[in-house]
């Protein structure tokens, strides 16, 4: 593991919500945002209407300058939102989850939760000094972002899908020139 479980959970959790913006939307109704979350194990209050939804969906810009900022931005992005949320860590233990960080209490809404966690991940990453294990998807045309936890760092694509997109591209490029 690179970093402590949490941080892990948080940087793909965040990747995969700054990713939904797509093209395509994955994200576009309350049905597949309680599926995100589900997902992710996202816990807290919620409020179950459309503007949640679209809190979520104005969040993603900002989360996704804070995986593309390199590390003295990403330094800035991050503390700004743990200021503007009056970040204050405790220790807590529910749900079978063993100690971990809460940097706010889990009445607050959804959106200051989940860009907290993206900021606490991020100060992980910037202390070890790791921003390279976040880049953007290397398939022509794709924007996504690409958490590497790998070992070997070998990640370079966003999702499977552009993977295999990518291997094809190649393959035919490579029989063309046959
Ligand atoms: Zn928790
Ligand atoms: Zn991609």
């Amino acid at each position: 593991m690179i970093f402590a479980h949490d941080t892990e959970t948080a940087l793909v959790a965040t990747a995969d919500l700054v990713n939904s913006a797509g093209p395509p939307e994955t994200l576009g109704t309350l049905d597949a945002l309680d599926e995100f979350l589900a997902t992710h194990n996202f816990s807290g209050s919620r409020r179950h209407d459309e503007a949640e939804l679209r809190a979520v969906h104005d969040l993603r810009p900002r989360l996704r300058a804070l995986l593309s900022a390199d590390r003295d931005e990403a330094v800035e992005l991050a503390n700004r939102i743990l200021a503007d949320a009056q970040a204050l860590p405790q220790l807590v233990r529910h749900d079978g989850w063993d100690w971990h960080l809460h940097v706010v209490d889990a009445s607050r809404p959804l959106t200051t939760r989940i860009a907290v966690e993206a900021a606490m991940a991020m100060v992980d990453v910037i202390r070890a000094d790791e921003l390279g294990r976040i880049s953007t998807c290397e398939r022509t045309g794709c924007s996504g972002i690409v958490v590497d936890l790998s070992r070997n760092r070998s990640r370079r694509y966003c999702s499977l899908g552009c993977g295999n997109r990518a291997a094809v591209a190649a393959y035919r490029a490579r029989r063309a020139q046959t």
